[in-house]
């Protein structure tokens, strides 16, 4: 870490205040640091202090194309607000570019906010990102946020563990780098593996994904679902077991972004679909 973390007590500064009665003290955002931020799979109402903080303080948000407009709303007036990443993995920015751009402006001694959907270092190529950050010795901060294979299921009403269900979840790419399935994973393994299975990208394959899990051994009465645009207006759910989902997405045809999840605690979505479109 460079001096712009280790000069400063942060906690000698004035709590911020971000309501009636609530105070906490917050890092400050230095100019010439890049903070890597989670926004969450949509609601804004799930950021955490640290986004709405550097939200409140960036000089550029460069954010990617899962992150919900209404957080890009957020940002300080005056803030530039700059759209680089890619979208199901096609078009946009390369990562190249998208890493020498938070680089050049930390450089200019900007405060870069670089705002990802969900968590940035859940499937978001955000470990990238900061490996470029450490690299060219960029002061840098990650804050985590909620990941859409947990927050996102809790908003279609399916809790990632319950303890009658399952003491295990795998979370898996639906695709690799190249858009096919991801390499090197155990299919076997997997359809074993864990009782819960959370894919993210889960669209573009889902039949092979299906079929593989099948093929593999895992049950076809195995309850799936598949949740699209969670925690935002536009979320739709489309429950079924293994063998009947694919069928079940081609005939609702959800919009991407997805998830697949495949596993018990699907079921318990009879009781706990609580959230309602406002
Ligand atoms: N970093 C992100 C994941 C990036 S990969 C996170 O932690 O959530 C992109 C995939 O995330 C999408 O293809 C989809 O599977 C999932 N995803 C992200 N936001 C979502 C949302 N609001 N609803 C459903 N799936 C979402």
């Amino acid at each position: 870490m460079g001096e712009a973390w280790g000069a400063e007590n942060h906690f000698s500064r004035p709590p911020l205040r971000y309501s009636a009665g609530m105070t906490t003290v917050l890092p400050p955002f230095e100019p010439g640091a890049v903070w890597l931020v989670g926004a969450g799979p949509g609601d804004p109402g799930l950021l955490t202090l640290l986004a709405v903080h550097a939200l409140a303080h960036a000089d550029v948000v460069i954010h990617d194309a899962l992150v919900d407009p209404r957080v890009v709303a957020m940002a300080r007036p005056g803030a530039a607000i700059e759209a680089m990443g890619k979208r199901g993995g096609y078009g946009g920015a390369g990562q190249g570019e998208i890493n020498a751009r938070l680089i050049d402006l930390a450089g200019q001694a900007k405060r870069v906010l670089r705002l990802k959907g969900g968590d940035p270092f859940v499937f978001g190529r955000g470990a990238e990102e900061a490996l470029a950050l450490a690299q060219a010795g960029i002061p840098f901060r990650v804050v985590p946020g909620v990941t859409a294979g947990i927050g996102g299921l809790a908003y279609a009403g399916i809790p990632v563990t319950a303890r009658d269900c399952n003491s295990a979840v795998t979370f898996i790419t639906g695709h690799g780098q190249t858009g096919t399935l991801p390499e090197g994973v155990d299919w076997d393994g997997l359809a074993r593996g864990a009782p819960v299975l959370v894919f993210y990208m889960a669209l573009r394959r889902l039949d092979e994904v299906v079929e593989r899990l099948l093929a593999a051994g895992r049950p076809g009465d195995d309850p799936a679902a598949v949740i699209s645009r969670a925690a935002t207006p536009a979320q739709t759910v489309v429950e079924s077991t293994l063998a009947g989902i694919a069928a079940a997405v081609a005939a609702a045809h959800p919009e991407p972004p997805a998830l697949l999840v495949v596993g018990g605690v699907v079921g318990l979505r009879r009781h706990l679909d609580w959230w309602q479109p406002c």
